[in-house]
């Protein structure tokens, strides 16, 4: 799986200064059910009060990651109220011969977003405009609670899969280059539509498919498309 790759490293080049956060031991409890956290025990939100907000996920077969977290910008304890908020997730997983089988993985790893709730995290996600608002609960802020633990504890349940080899997630709090990221992060979305599109069986058309611009410029997408439809 490389169809990603070049958007990768356009947002790992545009979060240079993002510093690596030291490895916590802290885990913080799951569960399985997004848990609520009603605005009287809301200590900020992330990405909430229409501050810019994006999130991304994408995967890789052939990119080593170094199973760390980063942040560019402030962390938990110095964040007052709403701040804007990015997250993007980076998984390399093992290369599956079979495309199909590729794409039933990135789909199990974007769902985890949406079942999988940390103790003192509510997330609002919407993969429709790339959103994902986080309320952190005062309980949590007034506990010590950093990016650092966040992270871990996301990084450790991907890493749980047992095809996925190696993981990065990046925190922003403090944009200086939102359209950039915004757009490359539209990309992502627009190559997983695109996928998903291929998967469902539907026609290789591109004359009347409005995924054309994003097939045009991700190298191997048409080929998919391609010798998917021929099968
Ligand atoms: S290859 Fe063509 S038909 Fe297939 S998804 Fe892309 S634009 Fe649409």
């Amino acid at each position: 799986m490389k169809l990603y790759n070049n958007l990768i490293n356009e947002i790992k080049n545009s979060l240079n200064d993002a510093k690596v956060l030291i490895k916590s031991n802290k885990t913080l409890n799951t569960s399985a059910k997004n848990s609520v956290i009603f605005l009287s025990d809301t200590a900020f939100e992330l990405g909430g009060s229409q501050k810019p907000c994006v999130s991304s996920l994408a995967v890789t077969s052939d990119i080593n990651f170094s199973n760390s977290v980063y942040l560019l910008g402030d962390d938990i304890d110095k964040i007052k109220s709403d701040s804007p908020f990015g997250k993007f997730v980076f998984i390399q997983i093992e290369n599956f011969d079979d495309e199909q089988n590729t794409f039933n993985k990135i789909k199990e790893l974007e769902a985890l977003r949406y079942h999988l709730s940390v103790d003192g995290f509510m997330t609002r996600a919407s993969a429709l405009n790339m959103r994902e608002q986080i309320r952190v609960s005062k309980k949590a802020v007034k506990s010590g609670v950093t990016f650092a633990d966040y992270g871990q504890t996301l990084l450790n349940e991907y890493l749980k899969f047992d095809y996925v080899k190696s993981a990065e997630i990046y925190f922003v709090t403090d944009f200086d280059n939102f359209d950039r990221l915004n757009s490359v992060a539209k990309k992502i979305s627009q190559t997983t539509s695109a996928l998903n599109h291929i998967f469902d069986n539907v026609m290789f058309d591109c004359s009347t498919c409005n995924l054309k611009e994003i097939c045009d410029e991700v190298d191997g997408l048409k080929e998919l498309h391609l010798k998917t439809a021929k099968k």
